[in-house]
């Protein structure tokens, strides 16, 4: 199979002429009301994204680089930390570790006027084109009269065109697809350049140039920029400031406007205007010497959830590598492996559609590292994992609450803290209170440089290292660069056998003789299987299949009794009889004479995965087995598991693999008492388990599931239980638990193994869980696992009973490990109130195991502009109030000249009215179409409530239901309706398209279609 885009997968030009002609028709309706209609709603097809995916895989990665930016130098000081050996290095570093030759080279070339002039006035580039001519005495003058921090010679703007061209091309050849992502090494840096003035080392703005490029060609395109340059990027958030179809991040060092560029509008206050408002996200960091622990939250309280919520359909990251160890102008501890681990978590982002540009960054050596590191991560190539993590500092705290809270009434994935009234707050008594502080102290420092101006040199010029300090950051980062494996430097991601696989027909020998449509049934792993080979992963020459084996009794004795395991080896001499009879003593248990030979087969299938993940025949694994584990005690079976597979795989890599620390994140929508038990006081294994748990009252229905139990004694702490009240959770709900709570918990556990007790049956469709978690969703859960345990992460299935939607879901997973990019998570709705209280909850409670978990303490004001209001008129601090921001130096003025998406784009909560249009596309795939309806009216619940009974297979029919509910089965794990028929049926689904117009919500009709849709 040939690399493959996700644009070049999308079909037929006859289905997108029938989207288009469903888009035009919705707007000569006149679409809906702006925050939809009382007669509209949400109707998508579940899997629809999950099987577009179908195709794609990592693409190629673009590198460009070009010898001429190597000219570009200061002719006045031969010194200069923006040298032209940055470069040298970078490339050295790149293929030194043999990334360069997995590149496929993207070449620079001159940006054309009109492409600059999208960004900067002719004016501007016509002068520091002539100023480039003139003597060296004249342009030194000329940039230290006119700029600040400023120096060219005779080619350098040759160099920022090249520099901008080739950004161009590469930020084009991503979005056609013809490359998967790319990375530019340029020099001049671009994210200080104005839309009239150089500035701070750039001439032009490479970032902007190339995104306005790309709204150019595409004015519907949703840009991501994240900067994590040390420096704000001022002239790019001017750029965009009124521009909601580009969302700009950046973290900067600020200490409250002293450091360079000094300015107010690089505080946290300045949120972007008119329609912009929201899409300017500043994260000021108030102090030096940060480390990885500090950015790494800046990413999962504030970068990820902003950029899920605002789903991009391009990524760019003004990577600058000045917050990297050494750096004297950033004067920040990251490692360069953080790097790594940043690039990669946006690569979740736009289909993987990811290009990286390199800005800032001055000690060489630790720049040359970042920037491999960024690289490696756009060839697939898993991050570094990162030693123990040190504390959050202080100051970053309050600068994530700060942004949480000037940003939480524009978004709607910042529901964690909860309000205080800014009316009745007396900040002597509200410990639990976050007081937004709006200081800036920049304009003293301003004005004491004004005065000394033209007569010395600007003394933030750029800094330097004495060579004792020097001497002294190289010791440092030798120490760190112990830390990086051996194969990091030798070895590529993508090519090698990456993902074992394990699945063994013999499995589906256990199966329910009395009751045949018991939904834990042999067809669940067949149909997973099957659509692994239909998504032709099982013949991908980075997945190795691995052997059957059965468990042996000595591992079964790792958690379980021997009584037990005695127990269950009499299973293949009963009669069925005595089975049932013996089945009928545990909770949720059948047998049939082979269910003792498969539940070994199941452990031990997964028991080899992890032999080969962790003896490095394979980075990652993926294990198709039942009967599930994680209810099993150590004791007795328990909900149609009889071993423990996942506990037993963890205690055994812990004992007989080099494992010291075991993560399990276990998304079943039931609570895994089995494991929770096994590991209840060990501190070596991390249990996460994400449930329903509906106050006790949903299987196993034991309080123990709450939040409240931490595990005991050594192991205190170690027990996450995330229990939902309620049905219907899904991906905004997940999303919360993910970056809130599961991935700043693991990094800071720092697992040698991650292990998922993979259940779908949160999934969408799922008759047991009624959840709404989509496929696409737990692929993201895999690609972000994958920053841990240097990337072992193994999946193994446990429940899930929808036969579409556990297929699909666990595809996505594995789709995943081997490093595809994945359709897009959108986040439709307000993540649900309970949902939220649980996780405060959950992170009120642990807070005081795990640092990053205190975000749940504090309490963020209920209006954010109140607040500013009284800051500003408060004498007693040092609060300035907002300038605003000098439109006539962004490109356009207050106006676009193009249609531009209304901010309610970006803010889903009014916004029920999606409209569908079903197609046929998928119908190659055996996959019947199912009239999809436009629904009356009703809302929400009428939403979630058809996608829980009418999409997918799952069509309940209640008629059967008397039949079953006389089963002399236990019927309390699921539903009555379970024995109907219906929904077991593979290969009924339905087929809709989502057509989101400008008008932000419209409604189109969804007809049956029996074949290719017409315009
Ligand atoms: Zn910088
Ligand atoms: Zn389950």
């Amino acid at each position: 199979m040939s690399a493959s885009s996700p644009q070049s997968s999308k079909g037929s030009p006859s289905r997108l002429q029938a989207l288009k002609a469903a888009k035009k028709a919705a707007l000569k309706a006149g679409g809906g009301s702006p925050h939809g209609s009382p007669s509209s709603e949400i109707v998508r097809d579940p899997f629809e994204k999950a099987l577009e995916a179908k195709s794609v895989i990592h693409g190629n990665t673009g590198l460009m680089v070009d010898g001429a930016m190597r000219l570009h130098r200061n002719p006045w000081d031969a010194e200069h930390i923006e040298s032209p050996e940055r470069l040298a290095v970078v490339e050295a570093r790149i293929r030194e570790w043999g990334l360069w030759d997995r590149c496929i080279m993207s070449p620079a070339r001159l940006a054309t006027p009109a492409e600059i002039e999208r960004v900067h006035t002719a004016q501007h580039w016509a002068q520091l084109e002539a100023l480039g001519q003139q003597s060296v005495e004249s342009i030194r003058q000329t940039c230290q009269q006119q700029f600040q921090t400023i120096y060219m010679n005779e080619d350098s703007m040759r160099a920022a065109r090249l520099a901008a061209g080739g950004f161009i091309d590469l930020v084009q050849a991503i979005s056609q697809g013809r490359w998967q992502n790319g990375m530019a090494l340029v020099r001049p840096p671009g994210h200080h350049a104005m839309k009239a003035e150089a500035n701070g080392f750039c001439l032009l703005n490479t970032v902007a140039i190339a995104a306005q490029d790309a709204l150019h060609r595409d004015p519907h395109k949703k840009i991501l920029i994240v900067d994590f340059d040390v420096h704000h990027g001022q002239g790019t958030q001017q750029l965009f400031y009124e521009d909601p179809r580009v969302l700009f991040m950046s973290m900067h060092r600020y200490e409250s406007g002293e450091f360079c560029p000094h300015l107010r509008e690089s505080q946290f206050d300045y949120i972007g205007q008119l329609a912009g408002q929201g899409f300017n996200v500043n994260i000021p960091l108030n102090e030096k010497h940060l480390h990885d622990v500090d950015y790494l939250n800046i990413f999962h309280q504030i970068v990820l959830p902003l950029a899920y919520e605002f789903e991009p359909s391009l990524v760019l990251v003004s990577a600058g590598f000045d917050a990297a160890l050494g750096c004297p102008e950033g004067e920040m501890c990251l490692t360069p492996p953080v790097f790594g681990h940043m690039v990669q978590s946006l690569m979740s982002l736009a289909y993987g559609n990811v290009a990286v540009l390199l800005e800032g960054g001055y000690f060489l050596e630790s720049l040359a590292d970042g920037a491999a590191f960024a690289l490696k991560a756009l060839l697939g190539d898993d991050p570094v994992r990162l030693g123990p993590m040190d504390p959050l500092n202080e100051s970053v705290f309050e600068s994530i609450l700060n942004v949480i809270s000037a940003h939480r009434d524009h978004w709607t994935m910042f529901p964690v803290q909860e309000e205080y009234n800014i009316s009745d707050y007396d900040p002597s008594t509200s410990e639990d209170c976050h007081e937004p502080l709006i200081l800036y102290r920049g304009d003293s420092y301003l004005e004491a440089r004004a005065l000394n101006m033209g007569k010395t040199e600007p003394e933030d010029c750029y800094a330097k290292h004495t060579p004792e300090k020097h001497a002294e950051l190289m010791a440092q980062l030798t120490e760190i660069r112990k830390t990086y494996p051996n194969e990091t430097l030798t070895s590529g991601g993508m090519d090698i056998k990456r993902v074992a696989l394990t699945f063994d027909e013999l499995m589906t020998r256990h199966s329910n003789l009395e009751e045949p449509n018991h939904p834990e049934r042999p067809g669940r792993v067949l149909n997973i299987y099957k659509s692994h080979d239909k998504f032709g992963l099982l013949d991908r020459s980075n997945l190795t299949h691995l052997p059957s084996r059965r468990a042996t009794a000595e591992e079964i004795f790792l958690c379980h009794d021997a009584a037990h395991y005695e127990a269950m080896s009499q299973i293949p001499e009963k009669t069925q009889d005595e089975l049932e009879s013996l089945a009928g003593s545990f909770d949720s248990i059948y047998m049939n004479p082979d269910t003792f030979d498969c539940a070994l087969l199941s452990c031990g299938n997964l028991l080899n995965v992890v032999d080969a993940v962790m003896d490095g025949r394979a980075k990652k694994g993926v294990a198709i087995i039942r009967p599930p584990g994680h209810h099993a005690e150590s004791d007795e079976p328990c909900g149609f598991c009889l071993f423990n597979n996942v506990a037993i795989a963890a205690k055994y890599a812990i004992e007989y693999q080099q494992a010291k620390r075991v993560l399990i994140l276990d998304w079943d929508v039931h609570h895994g008492n089995g494991i929770q038990n096994m590991f209840y006081d060990n501190p070596n294994v991390l249990y996460i388990s994400l449930h329903r748990f509906d106050n006790g009252t949903f299987f196993p229905s034991r309080m123990d599931a709450n939040y409240d139990y931490c595990g005991e004694n050594q192991g205190e702490g170690f027990n996450i239980n995330i229990p939902w009240n309620g049905a219907g959770m899904g991906d905004p709900e997940y999303s919360l638990a993910l970056f809130n709570i599961i991935l700043p918990v693991g990094y800071e556990f720092n697992p040698d193994l991650v292990l998922i007790s993979a259940g779908f049956d949160a999934a969408q469709g799922d008759p047991l869980g009624k959840c709404c978690v989509t496929p696409e969703m737990y692929g993201h859960f895999v690609h972000h696992l994958q920053r841990l345990a240097q990337g072992r992460v193994i999946v193994a299935l446990e429940g899930g009973y929808n036969l579409n939607s556990i297929a699909l879901s666990m595809t996505m997973c594995t789709k995943a490990l081997l490093g595809d990019p994945l359709p897009p998570v959108s986040i439709l709705k307000r993540p649900k109130t309970s949902a939220v209280e649980s996780i405060r909850n959950v992170m009120r409670t642990h807070a005081r195991y795990w640092d990053s978990l205190k975000f749940g303490l504090k309490k963020v004001p209920d209006s954010f502009e109140e607040l500013k209001v009284q800051a500003y008129s408060s004498p007693t601090k040092k609060v300035t109030q907002q300038i605003p921001i000098d439109m006539s130096k962004s490109p356009h003025g207050a106006k676009f000249e193009s249609l531009y998406i209304p901010s309610e784009y970006g803010h889903f909560s009014d916004c029920h009215t999606v409209n569908t249009i079903s197609s046929s596309a998928h119908s190659s795939d055996g996959i019947q179409l199912v009239d999809s309806k436009r629904r009356p009216d009703g809302g929400d619940s009428l939403a979630s409530n058809f996608l829980t009974t009418s999409l997918g297979n799952l069509q309940l029919d209640n008629s059967t239901s008397e039949a079953t509910r006389t089963s002399p089965s236990r019927t309390d794990y699921y539903p009555f309706q379970f024995g109907n028929n219906n929904y077991s049926s593979p290969s009924v689904n339905t087929i809709t398209k989502t057509v989101r117009t400008n008008s932000s919500c419209a409604v189109v009709d969804t007809t049956k279609k029996t074949d290719e849709p017409s315009s």
